[in-house]
């Protein structure tokens, strides 16, 4: 079939969930896309801080195809070899004992909340509020939207799942104002990425650790846009050194294809038959590529590329941000944003695009970086480039 790059006047019969440019990508390599007109794209979405390794990197050619003629599903009720190996290879590099994979962020949070639940009900008189944070951002089915806390999410699909308080993000004093013995965990963003790239002070993820513990119940940490070498580190938690009781990953762990995973301390570890599960769950095709990704992020120096080419990112956008006088930047490694101070930011992404970049604004004040972590820094200095010239015709 031929593709239209008109796209937008075609009858598609897709819902319109969101608004799309006219736009059809043909093909991706690294940290370049391509239209169905042959025009190239510089990344800094990367599928939505998804392709970790890039578009179509090799490794995971590899294990897709070799995967593919080897064993795609042999069902949930059965082992498979790389299930088996990304589970132990994921735990042991999380310092967390066994896991559940799921397909999407929001099923693995989902699990998450179900099994602090259910440690609730063994372990502590059957308490359930899960306490989050204003603005966190922890999936779309009913149960995360209502975890999530986006304005106005709390009535969109009424009535809103309970069992979800909320409080500042990086106010630790709040936090511990708000439980109570109703409390069974707090679940948190290391770093809360849709909200904006909004990082709090290392002391906070540190206290939650203390907190948490001193009052017996549940750290949950949502590492599925910080984890997987996105802020430099392996996991975000990394930073401080802590470690949480359930750890949620998704989004780079799969390298661009479906795969999430809840990862826990072994006394938490309390599902009995019959209590979770899922069709495609641990399928040997997602785990594999799971496995090629693991094993290009601990190749040495990977992190350390990360590391550099973010505090050259960080220094770029600064001087951006002096020479047309915006904002601060924030966030860690790959995973940054820059302050506009003036809401250019969907004017900015759509100049943006016309030029040849994608970018993302998740606030109308705010852009995001999230390439390739593998991205060169030669890539970032072109990016640097062309927004700096987006920018000068804007501001
Ligand atoms: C993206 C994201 C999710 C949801 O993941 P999906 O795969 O879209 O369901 C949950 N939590 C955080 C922190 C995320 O960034």
């Amino acid at each position: 079939m031929q593709h239209s790059t008109n796209a937008k006047n075609t009858q598609n019969a897709l819902m319109e969930i969101t608004s799309r440019p006219a736009i059809v990508f043909t093909k991706g390599r690294g940290s370049w896309l391509y239209d169905s007109d042959g025009k190239a794209y510089l990344d800094f979405i990367q599928g939505w801080a998804v392709n970790c390794l890039g578009h179509s990197p090799a490794a995971l050619v590899a294990a897709i195809s070799d995967q593919a003629e080897t064993l795609i599903n042999a069902s949930p009720a059965f082992f498979n070899q790389p299930m088996l190996d990304l589970a132990a290879a994921l735990t042991g590099g999380a310092g967390l004992d066994q896991l559940f994979f799921a397909n999407s962020g929001a099923e693995a949070n989902e699990g998450a909340i179900k099994l602090a639940r259910k440690w609730g009900q063994l372990h502590r008189n059957g308490a359930y509020e899960i306490i989050t944070t204003d603005h966190a951002f922890h999936g779309r089915t009913l149960a995360t939207m209502a975890a999530s806390g986006k304005e106005g999410w709390d009535t969109m699909y009424a009535p809103s799942l309970s069992g979800f308080p909320k409080v500042p993000f990086g106010d630790l004093a709040a936090m511990a104002a708000a439980i109570n013995p109703n409390t069974v965990a707090v679940m948190v963003e290391p770093i809360q990425g849709e909200a904006g790239v909004i990082d709090a002070d290392d002391s906070y993820m540190l206290g939650l650790r203390a907190l948490t513990e001193a009052q017996g119940i549940l750290l949950i940490a949502d590492e599925i846009q910080t984890g997987m070498g996105r802020t430099g580190k392996m996991f975000a938690c990394q930073h401080t050194g802590i470690t949480p009781d359930i750890m949620t990953l998704g989004k780079g762990i799969g390298g661009g294809v479906p795969l999430a995973a809840l990862l826990a301390k072994q006394s938490v570890c309390c599902f009995a038959h019959g209590d979770q599960g899922g069709t495609f769950n641990g399928n040997p095709l997602m785990t594999a590529v799971g496995l090629a990704v693991w094993e290009e992020l601990n190749k040495p120096g990977f992190l350390g590329h990360v590391v550099a080419v973010g505090d050259y990112l960080t220094k770029g956008l600064e001087a951006l941000s002096a020479k047309h006088g915006l904002g601060k930047v924030r966030g860690r490694g790959l995973l940054q944003a820059l302050d506009l101070k003036q809401p250019l930011g969907g004017a900015i992404v759509a100049a943006a695009l016309d030029a040849g970049l994608i970018l993302n604004a998740p606030r109308s004040d705010t852009l995001r970086f999230m390439p390739a972590l593998n991205i060169a820094e030669a890539e970032v200095e072109q990016m640097l480039e062309m927004l700096d010239g987006v920018i000068a015709e804007m501001v």
